[in-house]
């Protein structure tokens, strides 16, 4: 049995590893769920799931449902925290939100656990760390973003001296083929209706400014140790191909299905095993035809250039470029923002604190507080010019 807790259990993520242990019973447990604030929908995954702890990250005197045994119910981060230690875990499934998710990420690798990783951003923030913290603890880290579980699959059985390049597909968001001009005065409701893939409004925002398959590509670098020379990102708008892995001898590999996260959920908790699951809808090439690939518009989705360039400029410029992200998208859902101007905060955060070095949590949280700070300041004075 694989006793699995899950932090960020009310988002899309953590509803989707639920669903994925409810049909393996005899595979998987919950033994612990965290939730940040949805203090009903938590309540409910409590009665249905029964694990032992549930934990709301957020103080708000709300964590008090002793009504609902058997679950202890705390409230407040050390909490969270408390249980990417607890003993009686071996997977932790980080789906948590933003930056947020960066120290338990780093305790979950420090325990020496297996960690499931659905928050990209702790891994964007925290990059040589978060690598370092699962060397010293002996933790694993195990990718459920499905670009990077498709490279993990290709790469069962290879060194990476075997492999030439890896190369992560994107779907393109709802504003693929969309100029400069057109992307002007998008309303956050559009921007909020993607293509293929149904999830919370921060990633959503971010699949339509591309950031996150920039995002997406500091993760690859750090995941899977390849500098950004080999790194490689291609539009797919039909999200079947989910990545493709070139090797040394010209021989490419790719990972290919009908777009579900679940599949990524099932194989990180259970990899290297691959469980049988008649739920997953079987492949049929046919009605994945046609399949069609282009080349990334890096001057109108500039969110993704400066993601490529955090990358590059590496020490706090990717912790300093998810930050500023964050704020921008935040700003933008609540219209404080235009579309374009998230590009522009971002690129002003970047260069007024990216490029340093960092060598701990630290410093990784003061220029995430820093560059948050900036980019509020820098949404302001552009509101107050508007
Ligand atoms: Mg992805």
């Amino acid at each position: 049995m694989i006793r699995v807790a899950i932090l960020g259990s009310t988002g899309s993520v953590g509803r989707s590893t639920l669903d994925v242990i409810q049909r393996h019973p005899n595979r998987f447990e919950v033994v612990a769920l965290a939730a940040n604030q949805a203090v009903e929908l938590l309540a409910e995954q409590v009665r249905k799931h029964k694990p032992g702890v549930a934990v709301l990250s957020k103080e708000n005197g709300l964590g008090r449902r002793d009504d609902l045994p058997p679950a202890r119910w705390s409230e407040g981060r050390e909490a969270l925290l408390e249980i990417t230690e607890a003993p009686n875990v071996d997977v932790v499934v980080n789906a948590m939100v933003g930056s947020a998710g960066l120290e338990p990420t780093l305790r979950t690798l420090k325990a020496g656990k297996r960690l499931a990783l659905a928050n990209k951003e702790s891994l964007v923030a925290g990059g040589r760390l978060v690598v370092e913290a699962a060397e010293e603890g002996g933790g694993e880290l195990i990718p459920v973003d499905s670009e990077h579980s498709a490279i993990l699959q290709c790469l069962e059985g290879y060194e990476m001296s075997a492999v030439s390049r890896l190369v992560l597909t994107a779907s393109g968001g709802p504003f693929r083929g969309w100029s400069r001009e057109q992307l002007q005065d998008v309303p956050p409701s559009r921007a909020l209706n993607h293509p293929t893939w149904a999830m919370g409004a921060k990633i959503t925002v971010d699949s339509a400014t591309l950031a996150n398959k920039a995002l997406e590509v500091i993760e690859a670098h750090f995941l899977y140790g390849i500098d950004y020379d080999s790194l490689g990102v291609v539009v797919h708008p039909q999200s079947i191909v989910h990545s493709f892995v070139e090797f040394v001898d010209g021989s490419v590999l790719a990972q290919l299905g009908f777009p579900t996260m679940e599949l990524p959920i099932l194989y990180a908790m259970s990899y290297p095993e691959r469980v049988p699951d008649g739920v997953l809808q079987t492949f049929d090439p046919v009605k994945a035809s046609p399949l069609v690939f282009e080349e990334v518009d890096r001057d109108t989705f500039t969110l993704f250039s400066l993601g490529e360039r955090a990358g590059r400029e590496g020490g706090t410029s990717p912790a300093v470029y998810n930050a500023a992200n964050e704020v921008a998208v935040e700003a933008y859902l609540k219209e404080d923002l235009q579309f374009p101007g998230m590009g522009e905060i971002v690129s002003e955060a970047l260069d007024r604190l990216g490029g340093k070095p960092v060598s701990n949590l630290e410093n990784v949280l003061e220029v995430d507080k820093e560059a948050r700070e900036v980019s509020r300041e820098l949404i302001r004075l552009l509101k107050r010019k508007a």
